[in-house]
């Protein structure tokens, strides 16, 4: 049992994610999680409305992926993937070729999600590279998140990914602004112009564009018309870059489709997966790519793929990612999603009576309400962990995006929380 002496020490010792050892901001301890429920060491349980980052679709201790894991572990939990196979990776690999785009069809199984989008971005390398280009630079779009490590934070948005902080360290690349906001926004020719302009200028040097189709996550929660990935298409096939999707967050159901490009008619050469690929259990990423590209790295110089992790396709984590993919297909989850999208729009909408607010917008099963102000974090998780919720927003944003298996009342008690925070966000009515 968690007591003050192991929080002090958490405290002093312990870095969370973006945070300050000089300065850390409170944490919770959880003891156990079950369903869309966590349990905290005090014996308080808050609703998730966060799925622990896009990833515990399925909820919490979730019957099929423990029996998964526990069936996996008496057989072997991990051995090196060079010169070795198993039938989990195997079979994983057979479900992603099936249910991701036509096309998509070779897998690169890795560890993390920023991993995947290093080796997505290694392979359009090598792939100009093998066809004789030297081509290293990469297009993408202002307001992207695609992971930590150095080349994905090379393409994440300069500002908040703070590119002026690792000048020297990050390579360059080049940014044009995203797509005008709003799924069912027409698209805009103004954009469209800029965005063929910007191609013309920097293509030459391009290996790819990279982007998150639809909506983009950690860098803004932004929604826009699937009708520009026919145009990122076109422009890449125009002036021979490769079109990567970053669809660790989008993958698996969360914005209705099952991959969020999926069916706007533009597949892309190259795709990242990672997050709800095991439900939440384990790290596990995956990087597929066409028939077309994976044959012309083969006939490359290097002769092969440059990248082999530790712990590649690691069959642990494999086995519970086919548990969980068998699981969502299994079930209705398209039912699933529309009923938590109508309740997030619904319970979610009387926030944008306040003042505080700039813009309340649902897609899928994602709902963001995003204010005028930064949230202040650690007021916000106090008010929501009394209530029995928990939420983690970050800068203007606060967002939810629950369990596919959350029930309607406990949906409800996650916007009402939310709703009551911003209504009462005004300045002479602090919360
Ligand atoms: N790409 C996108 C779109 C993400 O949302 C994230 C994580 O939030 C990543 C990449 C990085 O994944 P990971 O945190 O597993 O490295």
């Amino acid at each position: 049992m968690i007591d003050s002496s192991d929080l002090d020490f958490d405290r002093r010792h312990l870095w969370h994610p973006y945070t300050s050892l000089a300065d850390p901001l409170p944490v919770y301890a959880v003891e156990s999680a079950n369903g869309y429920r966590l349990k905290l060491a005090d014996g308080r349980e808050l609703v998730d409305g966060m799925s622990s980052w896009w990833c515990a679709i399925h909820g919490y201790n979730v019957p099929e992926l423990n029996r998964a894991a526990t069936d996996q572990l008496a057989k072997m939990s991990h051995v090196m993937f060079g010169g070795l196979t198993h039938e989990p990776a195997i079979e994983l690999g057979r479900r992603l070729v099936e249910i991701t785009p036509d096309g998509l069809e070779r897998v690169f199984l890795a560890d993390s999600g920023s991993v995947s989008v290093e080796v997505a971005m290694k392979m359009a390398v090598q792939y100009q590279h093998a066809r004789g280009r030297s081509r290293t630079t990469f297009l993408t779009l202002r307001g992207g998140y695609h992971g930590d490590t150095t080349g994905p934070m090379s393409v994440c948005d300069p500002v908040t990914g703070m590119h002026q902080l690792f000048t020297g360290f990050l390579p360059k690349h080049e940014f044009y602004d995203r797509p005008p906001g709003g799924y069912d926004a027409p698209v805009a020719t103004a954009y469209l112009a800029g965005l063929k302009a910007f191609f013309a200028t920097h293509a030459d040097r391009a290996a790819a564009f990279i982007v998150e189709p639809v909506v983009q996550g950690a860098g803004g929660m932004h929604f826009y018309n699937p009708a520009y990935l026919r145009v990122f298409r076109e422009l890449c096939d125009r002036h021979g870059l490769l079109l990567i999707y970053d669809e660790i967050a989008t993958g698996f159901g969360r914005t209705g489709k099952l991959f969020a490009g999926g069916d706007a008619g533009a597949i892309p050469d190259i795709m990242t997966v990672g997050k709800a690929l095991t439900g939440g259990y384990l790290t596990l990423a995956a990087t597929l790519c066409t028939g077309e590209v994976a044959d012309t790295i083969g006939r490359g110089e290097a002769g092969v793929m440059m990248h082999g992790p530790t712990f590649m396709a690691n069959p642990l984590a494999c086995a519970v990612a086919v548990a969980s993919i068998d699981l969502l297909l299994r079930e209705d989850w398209q039912a699933r999603i529309h009923r938590i999208s109508r309740g997030l729009s619904l319970h979610l909408r009387p926030a944008a009576r306040s003042a505080a607010v700039k813009e309340v917008r649902v897609l899928g099963a994602i709902g963001v309400v995003e204010t005028r102000d930064a949230v202040d974090v650690a007021k916000f998780q106090a008010f929501c962990v009394e209530r029995g919720v928990w939420i983690r927003p970050f800068g203007r944003l606060i967002y939810l995006m629950p369990p596919y298996v959350i029930s309607d009342d406990a949906l409800e008690l996650l916007c009402t929380t939310v709703v009551k925070y911003v209504l009462a966000l005004q300045p002479e009515n602090d919360p």
